[in-house]
């Protein structure tokens, strides 16, 4: 369809985009629940399963939404803690089940804002514990190098949450994605409001399924330059946590975080501070840009640092 009829309301089943984006994934529509953004999904999803009187559990740091969400639904949110190194570490996924039975059980990876992949092992061992859905939000998923997308099954109780904002790069089209058991589909359509995918939205999502292949081209630059700036950044004082995504999180080792921020401003380079947050003191996260960005950046690093 190349025209848009404006005066008719859109397909409320979204049935084409659904199943151009389920073919990425040799699944049906029928397994594929979409919205505006995966935070529409995400917010879909806790309406379905969480709520008053249920409890989520995530384990932190992690993506501040998924709590946040969680205690809108008017759920009681059950934080675990990661390890040192930013990994999940199943026997706390075991603590926190066998003290709260949560209702819905999050694990983002890669992790934002840390960068970390889980290993297949872990997911396992959450989806194995778990007494209700597991959520992985792969927000990030292109760039790294495994996805627990392989472990969907039609009788167990887990989705892979996707989206469009990242590796796409289409965030102003405002599109998310969940792979999932029929039946799960099923239980997020009863919850969203009828017609919230219009029409632009349905074609957008389907040409874009046809350009899957410069996607892949622009996320395998976007993966050699992350590999680049971390290499670099190997040969500098800070720490560096190992990335599955578009960002690499790091703690300079002889100044603070903030000071690194504020240096790299001065000249012209913005980053993100995430010093303030709770259990990232001192660390800041840069985004992969262009390679004269990336050059722009490490150049400014390596004068901050030595400073
Ligand atoms: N999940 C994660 C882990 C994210 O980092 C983000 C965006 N920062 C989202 C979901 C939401 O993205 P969007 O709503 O644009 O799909």
């Amino acid at each position: 369809m190349s025209r848009i009829e404006w005066n008719r309301y859109p397909d409320r089943a979204a049935t084409e985009m659904r199943a151009a984006i389920g073919s990425l994934h040799g699944v049906g529509p029928e397994n594929i629940f979409a919205a505006n953004g995966s935070n529409e999904v995400l917010q879909t999803l806790l309406l379905t399963y969480a709520g008053a009187g249920r409890k989520v559990a995530t384990f932190e740091p992690t993506y501040q939404l998924h709590g946040h969400i969680a205690r809108l639904t008017g759920a009681t949110v059950v934080e675990g803690e990661r390890r040192a190194d930013f990994t999940i570490d199943p026997a706390e996924v075991e603590r926190v089940i066998a003290e709260h039975r949560p209702d819905v059980t999050f694990v983002c990876s890669p992790n934002n804002p840390t960068g970390v992949v889980e290993p297949e092992s872990t997911v396992r061992a959450v989806v194995d514990m778990a007494p209700g859905l597991v959520v992985v939000d792969e927000a990030y998923a292109q760039f790294a190098d495994w996805s627990a997308l392989s472990l969907l099954d039609e009788d167990r109780p887990m989705v892979v949450v996707r989206t469009f904002s990242k590796t796409w790069s289409m965030a102003a089209a405002r599109l998310g994605y969940v792979v999932a058991p029929t039946w799960v589909v099923s239980e997020l359509e009863k919850v969203i409001l009828p017609y919230h995918l219009d029409t632009a939205k349905q074609i957008a999502g389907r040409l874009a399924v046809g350009y899957v292949d410069d996607m892949n081209a622009r996320v395998q630059h976007i993966v050699s330059e992350r590999e680049r700036i971390a290499a670099a950044m190997a040969q500098m004082p800070v720490q560096q946590w190992r990335s599955g995504a578009n960002f690499i999180l790091f703690r300079p080792l002889n100044t603070s975080g903030r000071a690194v921020w504020q240096g790299l401003l001065d000249r012209s380079v913005l980053i993100r501070d995430c010093s303030g947050w709770p259990r990232l003191a001192d660390c800041v996260r840069v985004t992969v840009g262009t390679k004269e960005e990336n050059d722009v950046f490490l150049n400014a690093l390596q004068e901050v640092l030595v400073s």
